[in-house]
């Protein structure tokens, strides 16, 4: 019901931090074949680049603020053009404001391109605060897990690349989450009420296994009979 005449799967995923959308936005890049652009993870790039823009970056990221509107415009729009992106993408920690939803508007459709829905993921902030706490990255491939929610299968060894150097990031303190869940309520939720409006919001419940949120994420967006 959501999928557009444009060539590919064009979605935002979005979502509270910690509600594990990166996790999600992971496991439709597998099944579908999208590219999975996470913000974060392109900024962190840059700072790990040691560039110009990774230097005004890091202490702003460091002390939980969010990059400037211009900087993470510009990079989604390059990015997209990329050719690992030709069967469509997945946006994740973008857009997190009204400003920035209605530049995506229309940047895409500068570009022809149309969003095919905006995956919206619930979970109470209790449970959001633990999550954050315990969660660690794969250094080599980037596939996030979670002491108490998502092991890796093999204890130290990654499900996806066989990797078995982890990382935490630096930002996931109880002081920086709950600031990052203030900001999401002021700034990024209004665009949940946008989405609404123009008829692409998909809200799924995100309380439980990634298996069972994944299978609800395919029911609702009723994926495997389109593609
Ligand atoms: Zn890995």
């Amino acid at each position: 019901m959501f999928i557009g005449q444009n060539k590919g799967l064009h979605l935002v995923i979005t979502g509270a931090p910690g509600t594990g959308k990166g996790t999600q936005a992971g496991v439709l890049k597998r099944e579908f074949g999208i590219c999975h652009l996470s913000a974060g993870e392109m900024l962190r790039d840059e700072i790990r680049k040691g560039s110009e823009v990774g230097k005004k970056l890091e202490p702003l990221l460091a002390g939980g603020n969010f990059a400037p509107d211009e900087l993470i415009i510009e990079m989604v729009s390059r990015r997209i053009e990329e050719a690992d992106c030709a069967n469509g993408f997945i946006l994740d920690g973008f857009p997190r404001t009204i400003k920035q939803a209605e530049f995506l508007d229309g940047m895409l459709a500068e570009k022809g391109i149309k969003l095919d829905a905006v995956l919206e993921i619930l979970v109470p902030d209790e449970i959001i605060v633990d999550r954050i706490m315990g969660r660690y990255t794969c250094v080599t491939c980037g596939e996030n897990y979670s002491d108490k929610f998502h092991k890796p299968k093999v204890a130290g060894v990654c499900d996806i690349c066989g990797g078995f150097k982890f990382s935490k990031r630096l930002d996931d303190t109880r002081e920086t989450v709950e600031k990052r869940l203030v900001k999401y309520r002021d700034f990024t939720y209004p665009t949940i009420s946008y989405y609404r409006d123009k008829g692409v919001l998909c809200s799924v419940d995100g309380n439980g296994t990634v298996d069972v949120v994944a299978a609800r994420i395919d029911k609702l967006l009723n994926l495997k009979e389109h593609l």
